[in-house]
Formats: C-alpha cells, structure tokens, sequence
C-alpha cells in the first residue's frame, strides 16, 4: 500500500481522500492556501504544508510548490482530487518524473482523452458509440466542411479539440453562418489553447446527460459501476445526480457498458474514470472521458457498495483490480444534490462565516462536507460546500429521503442553495425522471 500521499486538493473532495487514506492506514499530508489552514481536513491530516496565497495559480495550481511540499514530507504519492490539476497531464508526468506515484493514469492517457479529436477516435476504435461528425479534424477545404455539414443535417456544432471547461464551442443552425463560426471558433481556440484544430458534429437539440462509471487497474482489467443521470444542470453545471439514470433503453445500456470496459483495456486506463454521453432518442453519444474522480462519485458508491476513492489508491499502489465484473450488484437509488455558498435566486457567490451548523440524518442519507460552525468559506474558490447523498430501495425512496434531509439541514451566517434544491425535490417533472439538460433553466425561466 502506499505509505503517505500528499492530498493536493481542498474542501470536501480532500477531506474525502483523507478519510479513504486514513481507512487504508496510509499518512496524509494536507497541502493548503494561506486562508485554507482553517480547512477541516487541515486539522485531521498527519502534516500540513501551506503552499503558497489564497489565489488558486499560487497554489492548488502552483506544481512545484506542490511538488516540493511531497519531497519535504517525505510522501510517497499525489491524489489530485477534481479540478485544479487533476486533468494536467504535464502535472502528471512532473509526479511521476519527480520520483512519486501519481493517484490517477498516466499522463500520456491524459493528454490522449484531453485532445477531443484524439479521444473520439479512441473511442471509435473500441466501439463506443460518438455523435456523428466530421470523423477528425476540419481542413482549410471550406466546400468540404460545407459538405459534411449539410450530409449531417443542420444544426451543427463546431467544437475546439483542446476545447474544455464548456469552452470552445459553437453551435450553428444554418449553412449561411457556417463558414464564419468555423473561423471564429479556430480564432479563438488558437488564442484561448494555442492550438485552431476544431472538428465538427451534430448538435444534439434535447438531449439528457448520461455517465458511466469505470474502474481500471492498467494491468487488463476493468469494470463499470453503472451510469448516472446529471441532466439536471445550470450553465453545464450539474446541480443534481442520480443513479442508476432513470428509463434508459436497457439494450443500449447495455452496449455502452461493455463498450466502455474495452475503451478502458484498449488505451491502458488506469484508475477511476468516467465516460461521459449524451442520451437521445434510446441512443447514447460520446462526449468525452474525464480521467479523475468526480463530485457525483457517491451516488455510484451507494448503489455499488463499492468505495471508488480507496479502489483509486489500490490501483495507485499498483494492485491488481481484485472486483470482478460479476461481483458488482447495484442496489437501489442514488441522489446526490450539491450544496453550494450562493443566493438560491441569483447565484451570486454568498462566502462567509458558518455561524451554525445542522447536518441530516437517518437511514440512507450522507453527507460529503468539510463545514463546521464557525470556519469562514473564503471567496476564492469554487463555492461547492457540500454534497447530500440519498440512497433507498427505489427511487421515490431515494427523493422522499433527500426532501427529509433538505428540510433537516441547516446553515446559517450565508446564504446556500438548499431553498433551490428543496424545489426541485418537490417538482413533479424531476419525480417523474427521464428529463433533458435545458430542463432547469426552462423551468428557472433563463
Ligand atoms: P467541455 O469539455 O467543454 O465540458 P463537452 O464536450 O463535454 O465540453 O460539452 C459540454 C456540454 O456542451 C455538454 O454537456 C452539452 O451540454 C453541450 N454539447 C456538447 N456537444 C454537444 C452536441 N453534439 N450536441 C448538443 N450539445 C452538446
């Protein structure tokens, strides 16, 4: 096993590592901002190393800073949690350079599902089904871009390789614009990612968001643990996940798994991952393949059984993935709403003092969250403070637990989104499922 891991994250994801390395018996290090020593995981790490200011460059995204702080400590591996440098597939090859182990795949599969056009292909050759498109890169051959656009049929999106984070991307409805969208979009990737490839694809108009869980140990084997719907988003920013996703053509799920088991064997995937898809019509589509741990990983946890953290510092250690495909059983209903510092009306940001704080209870209900009453959330970072986890029998089980919840949970001193989350428990389109992604934004009238 590994000996002690510096865990180069914060907030609720770090204190979730640091409860799986603790349970493994492996030592922690807590790297920090200035602001962040008040941090709960902080508190509880074996060593604490304060990495430089409170703005994240300085910091959570400062690699030598967070290397060094490995090489004083003496630790023996990095967990990048989500965000910050967990998708850098420099960061990496830096760790693994440096001498540790990097909790995560390599980094030539980072940067090989990191590049869009390069990830689709991958996932051609294995079989996973991707949205019709331009089959790579658009050439300088502007009547062959027209060509393929109209053998696709309009709307189409044009979309940056290096494109990420929502960004990079643009949606066209009709031949007339398509040309100057194609330019603008190769403009803007070159000065936003150094680099103008873009390709082309069918633009999905209602579509719901549909991913799959994996586990890959490097060594051959692979598994899923099931899928999840997170349809239910704000500007791409998913605000509830569930799983399993709700009324999905039980063949195409089917399909889709087995095919992203042989993504994960043909590239040499290593560690947890996720495939994500587009779902319409019965039919799922590849959008891209997110090489780290991700906030929704409990509700796969809940209805696996399976601790995907303390799998990801197995496979780390360089154990053989010991789970087989036939042992995994998903059980019940999985709900996961996020709980962020913001006006539930504005989404504005609201950081501040905890002044009191009650967390939920009861059977089937988690909690994810490194609040206290009295620690101060700093306005620097993602306003992410928490996540509440249901499970039950059903899924009607799942949402009458998380409504009990929500009405139990009390944070006062800032404002939070539970007024938000508490609608959406209660509406009769989310109990029904099987809605699309612009489905909140209709209903919050934006
Ligand atoms: P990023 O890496 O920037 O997150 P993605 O490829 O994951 O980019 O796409 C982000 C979001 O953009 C998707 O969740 C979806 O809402 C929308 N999107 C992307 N591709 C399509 C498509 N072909 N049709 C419809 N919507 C799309």
């Amino acid at each position: 096993m590994l000996d002690k891991v510096v865990i180069a994250n914060r907030g609720e994801i770090a204190l979730r590592i640091m409860r799986a390395c603790k349970e493994l018996g492996i030592k922690t290090v807590a790297v920090h901002s200035q602001v962040d020593a008040e941090l709960m995981h902080a508190r509880l790490a074996d060593e604490t190393v304060c990495i430089g200011p409170n703005p994240s460059k300085d910091s959570y995204l400062n690699i030598p800073a967070i290397i060094s702080a490995a090489e004083v400590t003496d630790a023996t591996a990095i967990h990048p949690g989500y965000g910050f440098l967990a998708e850098n597939a420099d960061f990496a090859e830096r760790v693994e350079q440096s001498g540790f182990t990097f909790v995560g795949p390599t980094a030539s599969v980072i940067r090989l599902m990191g590049d869009k056009v390069s990830a689709i292909n991958a996932m051609k050759k294995a079989g996973v089904p991707t949205v019709p498109g331009s089959d790579g890169p658009l050439t300088n051959d502007d009547s062959r871009t027209l060509k393929i656009a109209k053998h696709i049929g309009y709307p189409v999106i044009i979309k940056a390789s290096a494109g990420g984070g929502g960004r990079g991307m643009r949606v066209v409805h009709t031949e007339a614009s398509l040309l100057k969208s194609k330019h603008i979009t190769q403009t803007e990737s070159k000065a936003a990612f150094g680099d103008d490839t873009v390709y082309l694809e069918k633009f999905l108009e209602n579509p719901r968001h549909i991913e799959v869980q994996v586990l890959a140990d490097g060594k051959g084997n692979a598994i899923h643990l099931g899928d999840r719907d997170c349809s239910m988003q704000r500007r791409h920013q998913k605000v509830v996940e569930e799983a399993p996703a709700p009324d999905v053509d039980e063949s195409a799920r089917k399909k889709v798994f087995d095919s992203c088991i042989k993504a994960c064997i043909d590239i040499g995937y290593r560690g947890a991952g996720t495939f994500e898809f587009l779902y319409e019509d019965g039919c799922f589509y590849f959008i891209e393949m997110n090489t780290r741990v991700q906030v929704e990983h409990p509700v796969s946890e809940m209805i696996s059984g399976i601790d995907i953290v303390k799998q990801q510092l197995r496979i780390a250690a360089g154990e053989k993935l010991t789970i087989k495909q036939s042992d995994i059983e998903l059980r019940g209903h999985s709900i996961e709403c996020r709980i962020n510092a913001e006006d539930p009306k504005t989404f504005l940001p609201s950081p501040g003092q905890v002044t009191l704080l009650h967390t939920p209870g009861g059977p089937g209900i988690r909690v994810d969250s490194h609040l206290y009453s009295g620690y101060t959330i700093p306005p620097y970072y993602d306003s992410l403070i928490g996540k509440l986890i249901s499970h039950g029998e059903t899924r009607d089980i799942a949402i009458r637990r998380m409504r009990n919840a929500l009405e139990e949970m009390v944070i006062e001193g800032i404002k939070t989104n539970i007024p938000l989350q508490r609608d959406i428990m209660a509406d009769t389109n989310f109990a029904k499922g099987g809605f699309n992604i612009h489905y909140l934004e209709k209903k919050l009238g934006i």
